[in-house]
């Protein structure tokens, strides 16, 4: 059984306090590794060797060998592109035909396309007239921000990992990663990149652990990060902002969504029913930007309702190393019991389930599995709670509507404001739409479609700040203003 250490100043350590936890398939629950759960020692031995690595040989690389530096670190995982794909599906149990096209390849790509962005940043510069006519140059500057906390979820584990630590490295920060418990594999695996490639030791640490009164916890508290930024829960988010009050530490947060879908009668029937399928069920509803409420124009209602029907029936659940497999497991059995109790809420509240709501049969290997059935239903007021809360699970709500105006207010009844998709032919109505969702990315007939260089980050509880492309600047640099009397 695999032991899966911290890494702290290039070296992979086991707690002081010897405590571990088990790592579990999520597929067949059982146990495929241990894990050395860091305690203050070890997070103080992380941040401390952050902080030194700042002043070290990193912070003296030149801004072309730092990008070099970032591109060999992708190099290095395309090199290891199985281990990284082998690793993150035996902790998640997602397809490879998802992690394979999605969460490795852009996992890598997150630290070129960082480097690339950051090469050539103009930054704003002023001539400032002065009584004595000569003048002054007021100019800007951008300095990284030190020792940054990285917090991440366990639905895409080495993407949502790498799209913080791509740019705090490009900026010329160092981090201390906290991965997810449920899912500790790709991050570890991502220090033996680091040394392989030459990131000096003290750069890119690890330490593993859970939330309160536990690593995470130790970190978000401690008195020299200068920066966390955190992928998970909102309800987690408010207790990070409580636990680092206190240092008035800047945080970057990207939260949780109950995202909607508005599908208009005009749009093109089959694309709204392919996308609709995608954005619900794909990585078995475990996506923060994935459509949990669906509002559906009522002369097509029916119609659509029967489609997606069809097309969530034809989710092949299986082993990740199935080719044929398009939907895997939730992460635990944890998470399992938490969304069946949403199924079971919803026929509470009174809907109608057109699919699932219950626990498939699977294989007796993987009959222990965190498995459910894909599950739509309709029927319910946007009251319930179904309808309201985040559940994270490969369900979705379907509800009529007549009007453009209805569509909008019910798609932005709601605490959340991450992402929303917008189906229909008719481009004016396309842009007059988006501009009134409530969201921090609408797309148009499309889902899961971005140009990484463009901002992402959810409005209302869905987050705070943005990351992507020059965005992520105003959170891992120090932007400094000189001024200069000539
Ligand atoms: P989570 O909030 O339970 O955990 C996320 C991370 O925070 C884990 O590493 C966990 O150990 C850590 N953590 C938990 N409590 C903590 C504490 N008190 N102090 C410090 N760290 C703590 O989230 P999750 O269950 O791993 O992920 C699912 C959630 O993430 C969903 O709500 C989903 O919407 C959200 N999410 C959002 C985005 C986005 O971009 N907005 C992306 C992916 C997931």
């Amino acid at each position: 059984m695999q032991l899966i250490k911290n890494f702290i100043n290039g070296e992979f350590v086991e707690s002081s306090s010897q405590k571990r936890f088990p790592n579990i398939n999520p597929a067949n629950n059982k146990q495929i590794g241990e894990v050395c759960e860091a305690g203050q020692e070890e997070v103080d031995a992380a941040v401390k060797a952050a902080k030194a690595a700042l002043k070290g040989p990193w912070g003296k690389l030149s801004l072309a060998e730092r990008m070099a530096m970032l591109h060999k670190i992708a190099d290095g995982i395309n090199a290891r592109f199985d281990e990284f794909l082998q690793a993150e599906c035996l902790d998640t149990g997602k397809p490879k035909s998802l992690a394979s096209h999605i969460d490795i390849p852009r996992g890598a790509a997150n630290f070129k396309v960082f480097a690339d962005a950051y090469k050539s940043v103009p930054n704003e510069s002023f001539m400032l007239d002065t009584p004595d006519g000569k003048g002054a140059l007021n100019y800007a500057v951008r300095s990284p921000k030190g020792v940054i906390a990285v917090i991440s979820p366990w639905n895409l584990p080495l993407l949502l990992m790498t799209w913080k630590v791509g740019p705090a490295l490009a900026c010329g920060n160092t981090v201390v990663v906290k991965p997810s418990e449920e899912t500790p594999r790709t991050t570890t695996l991502l220090g033996e990149v680091m040394n392989e490639v030459g990131v000096p030791p003290g750069v890119f640490n690890v330490i593993h652990g859970f939330g309160p009164d536990s690593a995470g916890e130790f970190l978000t508290q401690h008195a020299d990060v200068d920066g966390i930024t955190f992928t998970g829960e909102t309800r987690t988010g408010a207790a990070i902002i409580k636990a680092s009050a206190d240092e008035i530490c800047q945080v970057s947060f990207e939260l949780g969504g109950k995202n909607p879908a508005i599908i208009f009668a005009d749009c093109d029937l089959e694309k709204a029913i392919e996308g609709t399928t995608r954005s619900a069920f794909a990585n078995c509803g475990q996506v923060c930007l994935g459509t949990e409420r669906v509002y559906v124009e009522r002369s097509i209602f029916d119609k659509f309702v029967a489609g997606l029907k069809d097309s969530a029936q034809n989710l092949q659940l299986g082993a990740w190393d199935d080719e044929c497999t398009s939907m895997g497991p939730l992460i635990s059995q944890e998470h399992k019991a938490k969304v069946l109790s949403y199924y079971e809420r919803a026929v509470e509240e009174g809907a109608t389930v057109v699919l699932g709501g219950d626990v498939p049969e699977m294989p007796s290997e993987l009959a222990e599995g965190a498995w459910v059935s894909p599950t739509i239903w309709t029927g319910l007021p946007e009251t319930a709670a179904v309808v309201k809360e985040e559940i994270f699970g490969p369900c979705c709500h379907i509800q009529p509507f007549d009007t453009e105006e209805q569509a909008i207010e019910m798609a932005n009844d709601t605490q959340y404001g991450l992402a929303a998709s917008v189906w229909t032919e008719n481009t004016s109505r396309a842009h007059r739409v988006a501009g009134q969702i409530e969201a921090g990315i609408v797309w148009v007939n499309s889902w899961f479609l971005r140009d990484l260089r463009t901002s992402f980050g959810g409005s209302k509880q869905s987050g705070i700040g943005r990351e992507g492309g020059v965005h992520s600047l105003e959170f891992y640099t120090e932007l400094k203003n000189i001024c200069v009397k000539l």
